[in-house]
């Protein structure tokens, strides 16, 4: 509610600023003089000078303390004063730019002389080359009087100045540099940020230039630059730019703060509002482009202190929802607004001062721009900011995984080494379990002799390589002569003590790494020789019987004796042949020995075949 007064008395007090009547000085604040005036209001737009010299006196109206503005009118307004005698030339001066068609008649005692002005002509026409409208008035003898005839269709503002030539000039440098600043600091903003917008691609910067271009050719229609410098010869754009550049400037306003603020992200129904006001002043930009002035000033002005006033409300808004650079946002068009009402109050008179009246609005917006420019900076470099800080983040996130995944391997791996060492080892002792039980497979439990399945086995194989070779192999087969009555006699245990002590006799006996001693059975021994010959082979026989008979086993009975008998097998074996008959011929031969009388070695070759009674 606050809010819809204030935007009231602000939009009220920008429709007063072109039009309410103000305070008359004999001389103003810069130094001029202000001459005594009378206005009349002519009832038609035929009447010339001629007519109204001759009007009646209650016609004119003495202007007294009121400013010469009277808002948008049709009609001709006609001005007269007098002025005194002059040695030295003056300048008359109308301090208001934007005035389409003025008629001055110079009355002096020596005839008339007659200027005409008025931005409906070109430029160049003007005898004065200045924004405002001047005349030089030559020195005059005698008091002379000045009628002035204005139409307009722009605010009927006549502020009426007499100056000396170096008062005017003097002002007229002061203003120059004035704007020559106000307009150099647009001019870099635009390039600097249209080249911000190259680089970055973002729009924000385009957006902010095209802004500025607008207030800059707002201002330089306002201020009569532009026709002065920029469009000498082109009067229908002075005629129209003022509304043009008014509703641009609300437009690339409006589109500035729905791209800098993020407005839609805040609010939709704030943004509405600032497409609302995008619509609006798009309508009035076509007002401007087609209608009479007078029709489309009506239309901006309705629409520029409210618009103006919704901006700062957006940003105040967008502030309190947290957005730190919308503040900056907020006070840009708070120094715009501040400086609208400052003119509005200078042109009621409410402020006497020249300098606000003329410059108030250019030091606004040119404060307005420079904090525009601070917003977009801020809020790349908070984008920027906010980017590179995402960015260390998913750096330092992605280090540390790496990291972790490093770790896991080299877990990993740890547990992998450590479980193939155990599996090694576990392997190994298997191996060796298994070896164990190859060896223990193979072993005689009693005697640790090779058994008879590794005798058979072994056997086999020395058989096919003797074969092979064609080397000689030789068998023993011992056989423990009369053993029965030994285990009967002194017991099981005795009898085993023997076979053992025999097992380390015949392990001794041999030579060969190749040899092997095994027990067949009971008391029953075999020795395979490989690469041994029959004349070799009873060689060792006949060592192995010696060395038993000579042998005093140690029994728990005391010292026992024994003796064996030896059967041996040779041969360098042919095609076809089989262990077994190896065997079975040292077998043979076994027993032949014992038939013989024991305590002897027989070899194959000697053996006899068994008779049936000796079996
Ligand atoms: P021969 O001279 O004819 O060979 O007479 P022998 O008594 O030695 O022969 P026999 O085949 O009749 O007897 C073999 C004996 O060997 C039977 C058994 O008492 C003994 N013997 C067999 N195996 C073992 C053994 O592992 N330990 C012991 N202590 N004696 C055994
Ligand atoms: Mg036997
Ligand atoms: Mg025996």
């Amino acid at each position: 509610m606050r809010l819809t007064t204030s935007a009231i008395l602000l939009f009220v007090s920008l429709l007063l600023s072109f039009s309410a009547p103000a305070q008359v000085e004999s001389r103003s604040s810069d130094g001029a003089v202000v001459p005594d005036q009378y206005y009349l209001i002519s009832p038609n737009d035929d009447w010339d000078l001629e007519k109204v010299q001759r009007a009646p006196a209650d016609l004119w109206q003495h202007l007294g303390k009121h400013r010469a503005s009277f808002g948008y009118t049709e009609k001709t307004y006609w001005f007269r004063f007098s002025l005194g005698a002059s040695d030295d030339k003056r300048i008359l001066h109308i301090a208001y730019p934007l005035l389409d068609d003025i008629r001055i008649y110079w009355q002096r005692a020596d005839g008339l002389q007659q200027f005409y002005l008025g931005d409906t002509l070109p430029y160049q026409q003007r005898p004065l080359k200045v924004q405002d409208f001047a005349v030089v008035l030559e020195p005059s003898k005698y008091p002379s009087s000045v009628y002035l005839a204005v139409k307009t269709s722009s605010s009927m503002r006549v502020p009426i100045k007499v100056w000396t030539p170096q008062q005017f000039l003097n002002t007229e440098l002061n203003s120059g540099i004035a704007e020559g600043l106000y307009f150099g600091v647009l001019l870099c903003m635009v390039v600097y940020n249209l080249f911000g917008f190259i680089s970055s691609r973002e729009s924000g910067f385009a957006i902010y230039s095209l802004y500025t271009i607008c207030i800059g050719g707002l201002m330089l229609a306002l201020e009569g630059m532009g026709y002065r410098y920029v469009w000498p010869n082109w009067q229908w754009l002075q005629a129209h730019g003022i509304p043009m550049f008014g509703s641009l400037a609300l437009i690339t306003g409006s589109l500035f703060a729905l791209n800098l603020l993020q407005v839609r992200e805040h609010s939709r129904f704030v943004a509405r509002g600032l497409h609302g006001l995008i619509i609006l002043a798009g309508i009035v930009l076509v007002l401007a482009l087609f209608t009479p002035y007078s029709t489309s000033i009506k239309a901006t002005l309705a629409l520029a202190a409210p618009g103006c006033l919704y901006l700062l409300l957006v940003g105040v808004y967008v502030w309190r929802k947290g957005l730190v650079y919308a503040r900056i946002f907020t006070l840009a068009w708070a120094s715009l607004l501040i400086a609208v009402i400052a003119n509005s109050l200078g042109y009621l008179g409410i402020i006497d001062s020249m300098f606000i009246q003329r410059h108030a609005i250019m030091l606004g917006s040119g404060i307005e721009i420079l904090l525009l420019s601070w917003v977009l900076a801020v809020r790349y470099s908070e984008e920027r900011r906010e980017k590179m800080k995402a960015q260390s983040k998913a750096l330092r996130q992605a280090v540390e995984m790496q990291q972790t995944q490093t770790k896991q391997n080299e877990q990993l791996e740890e547990n992998v080494a450590e479980r193939t060492f155990e599996l090694q080892i576990a392997l190994r002792e298997l191996q060796e379990a298994n070896n164990e039980l190859e060896r223990k497979s193979a072993e005689d439990s009693l005697t640790k002799l090779h058994n008879r399945r590794y005798f058979t086995q072994h056997l086999e194989k020395e058989f096919r390589r003797a074969q092979r070779n064609q080397t000689p192999l030789s068998l023993l087969m011992i056989d423990i002569d009369h053993f029965k009555p030994i285990n009967d006699t002194h017991g099981h245990f005795v009898g085993d003590q023997i076979l053992q002590q025999l097992a380390e006799l015949l392990k001794g006996s041999v030579r060969r790494p190749s040899d092997s001693v095994c027990r067949y059975g009971g008391e029953e021994f075999a020795i395979i020789l490989p690469e041994t010959d029959a004349e070799g082979a009873e060689s060792l026989a006949q060592q192995v019987v010696e060395a038993v008979s000579n042998a005093q086993f140690d029994t728990d009975e005391g010292p026992l004796s024994i003796t064996v008998s030896i059967g041996i097998a040779e041969a360098v074996i042919g095609a076809g042949e089989h262990a077994e008959n190896l065997f079975r011929e040292a077998d043979a031969a076994l027993y032949r020995a014992k038939r013989d009388g024991r305590d002897q070695v027989v070899s194959s070759d000697a053996a006899q075949p068994l008779s049936k009674d000796e079996e």
